[in-house]
């Protein structure tokens, strides 16, 4: 089995549904297993700012799909959602992300894990460390170390809700 560590972001309509239908859409492929879902935290926009706080959270996932498939995965749940891509960067129904996949380094033309931004942004190293099963690889602790660079009063991040696991969330 695989453990696939996914990011998943919000900021347009109810952003907590948002998060609970995207949970479900996963849950309901086949060899798609959450084994950990993080807390949702709160983080004002990065980069372009001048739109809606985002809901973010992690999940562990244990599954027999490669990594191209996770991420055709991804983007169906962010098509059946409705995500329309209009500006980069800019508000969206949902995002989500392939942040790890086990210690695979992976570089394809619309794949590259590690996710390259994710050791700059808090409000993806903070759910994921939340949920990380040790630390014992070396991606995990590169996101260790750099999260304890982080102020994260700057960086704009709050928890928004205690979340415990997956079926008390959805
Ligand atoms: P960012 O990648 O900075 O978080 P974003 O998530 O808003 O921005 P998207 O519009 O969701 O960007 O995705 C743009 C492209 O990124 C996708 O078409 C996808 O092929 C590619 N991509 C590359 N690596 C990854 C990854 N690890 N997870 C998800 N998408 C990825
Ligand atoms: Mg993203
Ligand atoms: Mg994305």
């Amino acid at each position: 089995m695989n453990k696939v560590y996914l990011s998943i972001g919000t900021n347009i309509g109810d952003r907590e549904q948002n998060l609970k239908l995207a949970l479900q859409q996963l849950e309901g492929k086949t060899d798609v297993s959450v084994k950990a879902i993080s807390s949702i935290y709160e983080t004002a926009p990065v980069g372009y700012v001048d739109q809606p706080a985002f809901l973010n959270i992690a999940l562990l996932i244990e599954t027999s799909h490669s990594a191209l498939e996770m991420l055709q995965i991804c983007q169906f749940v962010e098509n059946e959602l409705g995500r329309v891509r209009e500006i980069r960067w800019g508000p969206r129904i949902i995002d989500l992300d392939i942040l790890l996949y086990n210690n695979d380094n992976i570089e394809v033309e619309n794949l590259i894990v590690p996710h390259p931004r994710m050791f700059e942004r808090a409000f993806v190293l903070v759910p994921l460390l939340e949920i990380a099963d040790g630390y014992e690889s070396p991606q995990l602790e590169m996101a260790k170390f750099s999260l304890e660079s982080m102020n994260l009063v700057a960086e704009g991040i709050t928890k928004w809700k205690t979340i415990n696991s997956a079926d008390e969330f959805l």
